[in-house]
């Protein structure tokens, strides 16, 4: 997703292949300069690659089809005479983005949906997508129908000033149309909404107060003097090799925000939902991330705003869709297939460039040019633009910041991001190459060179001008885009973020082996140097979490070591070995029986999975290691059990085992032992130790509110088992 499809990958690797060998080494050691030059000579020869591309856009069309819109629109008339009102309403999106802007089918797309929005409870929407529908001509004919959804979602806002107001139009329309061809049950449901309008302004409903976002505890949150967007717990460091970054200058608590930056630049990832083939004609009725998330600001999208060239951009609001046509969409607008086929990060790399405006690239680009020759020496690379080095300390010299060492969101702080040109791999540089240049190239023949270079009003950009440069040969201004665009792709890879669902159980030192958190850096060019990393590097003993889960002897209980087939017991007075594949099968054995166990626990014979888990513990203990994880899944299946039965006392002694064994597998601040601790809390609380479920509850919100923040579910669990504790009569809490 982030790199361009699979089949343009494979194109360019064997394009690569293909190059004799002085030509690829000519285009492994390029400045990013050359290589753009060397990838427009490239791609001008091969213009089969170049048909490919064409080919391959037309699978992830997004244009405007007409003919699609009146069949997702059938499948939301569907939809919705069944009830399923969310499902129409997104459908009735689906097909206002390929409906033609001003058409009367565009305006009847909304009406529908306004019709869901009504069912679905949500007023103002609905309002929007009535005004909507009535300014792009709805049909005449079927406007009543539209004024009394109108009416009825007035009324229940309370406006009913405005409601009588319609009211009163809709009934002037029915006079003027004439009794006979207005429908019976409409003039029933205008008698109607009359009564209910009538008997409202009678008894007024209290207005309804406007709820605010929900307020957390306040925040510690001080500003960097020197760093803006960074807490003062940060200090900004520079070197060759990691370029710009920010280091810790105090001790940090966990939880605590350190970085509040808006994105200089952001793209809508697509998610995976693309039609699978070629010319597919069976309409994809998924929802993609177009779908539901604002092309620009990416919230959520309840009803979406079309753009009006394309069937891919979905807005928010009217508002969002104007300045994202205004800022690039404009541009990007017609090449939406291609950068959906050249991935997320050439599509970034090119938003960056059009946000930041062509006079600023041009500037930047040229001065990077007079840096390369200062590559060689680090500290000279470090001197910010337009200023001799400077001896001063803090974020002076630090590239990006400003003259007096400030550091601000901007086009050059981002540019001065490390593009680690000698990093990637020569193939990997080759197809960012001819991708960008591809765009560049496309831009060109769509006649949007000049709203790229920023030269004319944005009236004149409607209607770009086909190219007059029919050699495929690119200005030397886009040439500069490119060389811009390269940069920035190459720079993603290290300093893009993807924001994707949350992820509870990330990377974390407690989990992985030093080999696995190492190779998952890689992709940074980072080798990391922190305690944990250094210590299993150079003792060379096995991560803490192997060997909490090894094996431990069947005869003294020392832990077993070994590499190989053969383990043997690392106390040399017992000298008792074992086969490893032995000890494995045990383990699956075991396995299978706590499976087993937690089976007779779903049909309710709690008594007898009791039976089989503490067998189970027992026939562990005598091979597996006390600390191992199993045993700590043991503790709390027992738990469970007793839980079901309503032995609260039992199932907190177990759980208590359990939580030890996590807490030292992944830290008592952990994902896990939050979870833990959450099972626990409810165990006391519905066991009435109050006290220890109110210290347990404490513990429990404290790590949770650190990884799921506020909003979460169990954290609101916490808080009314807190509220319900507190109002226990005092003689029951003397009691415990
Ligand atoms: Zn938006
Ligand atoms: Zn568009
Ligand atoms: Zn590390
Ligand atoms: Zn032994």
């Amino acid at each position: 997703m982030a790199l361009p499809v699979a089949e343009w990958r494979g194109r360019t690797a064997r394009l690569w292949a293909a190059l004799d060998s002085a030509l690829r080494e000519r285009l492994a050691a390029a400045s990013l300069h050359d290589a753009v030059r060397l990838g427009c000579d490239l791609l001008r020869t091969k213009e089969e690659e170049e048909a490919a591309l064409v080919q391959l856009c037309h699978r992830a069309a997004t244009d405007k089809k007409p003919e699609a819109a009146s069949r997702y629109r059938e499948q939301g008339n569907q939809e919705f005479k069944q009830g399923h009102y969310q499902a129409a309403l997104r459908l009735y999106s689906k097909a206002a983005s390929h409906e033609l802007p001003g058409s009367p089918e565009l305006s009847v797309c909304f009406a529908n949906r306004s019709a869901a929005l009504l069912h679905l409870g949500h007023f103002e929407v609905c309002l929007e997508d009535i005004a909507r529908a009535e300014s792009h001509g709805y049909p005449d004919r079927l406007l009543p129908k539209v004024l009394l959804r109108k009416a009825e979602c007035l009324l229940r806002l309370g406006r009913l000033q405005d409601a009588q107001e319609s009211l009163r139009v809709l009934e002037s329309k029915f006079a003027l149309d004439g009794v006979m061809t207005t429908n019976l049950a409409r003039l029933k449901k205008l008698s109607q909404l009359k009564v209910k309008l009538g008997e409202k302004e009678r008894c007024p409903e209290p207005a309804q107060e406007a709820h605010g976002g929900i307020q957390g505890e306040p925040e510690i949150w001080e500003e960097n003097n020197r760093i803006s967007g960074a807490s003062s717990s940060l200090s900004l460091g520079f070197d060759a090799e990691r370029g710009r970054h920010l280091l810790a200058s105090q001790d940090i608590v966990p939880g605590q925000s350190l970085v509040k930056e808006e994105a200089f630049v952001s793209v809508l990832c697509p998610g995976e939902s693309l039609p699978l083939q070629d010319g597919d004609t069976a309409w994809d009725t998924r929802a993609t991330n177009a779908d539901l998330y604002c092309h620009r600001c990416l919230r959520q999208l309840l009803a979406s705003v079309p753009c009006q060239g394309c069937s891919y951009a979905k807005y928010c609001s009217q508002d969002c869709a104007d300045v994202a046509w205004q800022q690039y969409h404009r541009t990007e607008c017609s090449l939406g297939a291609l950068l959906l086929t050249l991935g997320v990060f050439c599509h970034v790399a090119l938003r960056t460039v059009l946000l930041a405006g062509f006079a600023e690239v041009s500037r930047l680009v040229a001065w990077s040019h007079r840096g390369d020759k200062s590559l060689q020496c680090p500290e000279a690379s470090c001197k910010p633009l337009g200023e001799a080095a400077d001896a001063g300390a803090g974020s002076r010299g630090v590239p990006g910041c400003d003259s007096s060492g400030q550091y601000q969101s901007s086009y050059q702080a981002l540019f001065h991001l490390l593009p680690h040109t000698e990093q990637h791999s020569p193939e990997h540089k080759f197809l960012c190459s001819l991708s960008v240049v591809a765009i560049c190239k496309q831009l060109q023949a769509a006649g949007l060179e000049a709203a790229v270079l920023s030269q004319e009003s944005p009236q004149q950009w409607s209607k770009p001008k086909p190219c007059e440069n029919t050699s495929g040969e690119l200005s030397p201004e886009l040439k500069t885009v490119a060389e811009a665009m390269l940069r920035h792709v190459l720079q993603l890879q290290c300093n893009a973020q993807a924001i994707t669902v949350m992820q509870e159980l990330g990377p974390h030192w407690c989990r992985m082996r030093v080999a696995e958190r190492q190779q998952l850096l890689s992709q940074y060019f980072f080798n990391c140097r922190c305690p944990a990393c250094l210590e299993e590097l150079e003792s060379g003993v096995k991560s803490v979490v192997s060997i909490r889960n090894s094996f431990c002897c069947p005869k003294c209980q020392a832990q077993m070591q070994g590499e190989e087939d053969t383990l043997c017991c690392s106390n040399e007075a017992c000298a008792t070995s074992a086969s490893r594949d032995h000890l494995s099968g045990r383990l699956q054995d075991l396995q299978q029986q706590i499976k087993k166990g937690l089976g007779m626990l779903r049909v309710g014979k709690a008594d007898q999975a009791i039976k089989m888990l503490l067998k189970c513990q027992m026939d562990a203990g005598t091979f597996l290691s006390p600390e191992h994880l199993l045993m700590g899944e043991m503790e709390d299946h027992l738990a469970q059990v007793y839980a079901t039965l309503g032995k609260w006392q039992e199932a907190a002694r177990h759980l208590k085992k359990s939580i030890e064994i996590v807490e030292m597998h992944h830290g008592p601040s952990s994902v896990e032992t939050g979870h833990e601790l959450f099972k626990l809390a409810q165990i006391l609380f519905n066991g009435f130790a109050v006290s220890e479920a109110l210290s347990t509850i404490q513990r429990a919100e404290g790590i949770l509110s650190v990884h799921f923040g506020p909003q979460n579910a169990q954290i609101q669990e916490l808080q009314e088992m807190k509220a319900c504790l507190s109002e226990l009569p005092i003689n029951i809490l003397q009691r415990t």
